[in-house]
């Protein structure tokens, strides 16, 4: 049996107590080690067997999952954040299928949740943007012509940058360019939860300026947005006192219960 697991974004209490539990019980662990906090592998125990996948490709992790279940071990695959997020974990699904090797999935924290923790941040304020985009630049994986970055920043939504603070620059005239103001909010969270943390907030015309200044060129974040600015926002219609919902009156008795 093959357990994927998120290891979330990097703080060593930020796994599940699920995915702990698994890391606890597992003979064999194959982690992602550019990404996921080592300190993870202290809850396994002391004869389990860690390897290392930034190390190996797809065949050299597919045949150590193939030897740990020819003796019936239990294997985890850890993944930074939430496996479902850049993970490629599809891939290595679809050879298990083909072996016929059982498997299952245990969420994680995402990275792009630690980053807004780290900002105290919510990105769907009400009034300013209720939708979040997760995307990337083009790197050795292209992205499909219709996710452009001109296209999704057309919807002024907020944004979230994975895998993308390796070109600031480009990041940001290719906004700009799309027609952003240049003066629109942006946050770089570098190594969110990590004791290494640190976030900069600083503007589109000024992401690159900050991200050279401060050092960032990986393992970061690049959030744009009005919503980055937490100002400007409409109350929440939930807790409004006058609001009735499924679980309590309002003051104001017509006011209906439309989420
Ligand atoms: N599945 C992961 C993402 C893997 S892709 C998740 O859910 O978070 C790897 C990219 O994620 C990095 O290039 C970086 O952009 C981002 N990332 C991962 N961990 C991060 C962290 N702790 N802080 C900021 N960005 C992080």
């Amino acid at each position: 049996m093959v357990h994927f697991v998120g290891a979330g974004p990097g703080a060593k209490d930020l796994i599940t107590l699920r995915g702990k539990s698994l890391i606890e019980e597992a003979d064999v662990i194959i982690y992602a080690g550019s990404l996921v906090n080592p300190e993870l592998l202290d809850y396994a125990k002391e004869n389990c067997e860690i390897h290392d996948s930034s190390k190996l490709n797809l065949d050299e992790v597919i045949e150590l999952i193939k030897a740990a279940e020819n003796e019936g071990k239990t294997t985890i695959r850890l993944h930074t954040g939430d496996p479902c997020l850049y993970g490629a974990i599809r891939e290595q699904m679809d050879i298990l299928d083909d072996l016929g090797i059982s498997y299952d999935s245990t969420p994680g924290v995402s990275s792009f949740c630690g980053a807004a923790a780290a900002l105290n941040m919510e990105y769907t304020l009400p009034g300013v943007s209720q939708s979040v985009i997760i995307t990337r630049m083009e790197g050795k994986t292209p992205v499909p012509a219709k996710e452009s970055i001109e296209a999704l920043a057309s919807h002024g939504a907020t944004m979230v940058f994975f895998l993308s603070s390796f070109d600031t620059k480009g990041l940001s005239e290719r906004l700009i360019k799309s027609g952003i103001s240049p003066k629109t909010p942006c946050a770089i969270v570098y190594k969110a939860t990590w004791p290494q943390e640190k976030s900069f907030i600083c503007t589109l015309e000024t992401l690159y300026e900050t991200a050279v200044k401060n050092d960032i060129h990986k393992t970061a974040l690049i959030i744009v947005g009005e919503a980055v600015s937490q100002n400007g926002y409409d109350k929440s219609k939930l807790y409004a006192p006058d609001f009735t919902t499924e679980f309590r009156t309002g003051t104001d008795k017509n006011a209906n219960s439309k989420q």
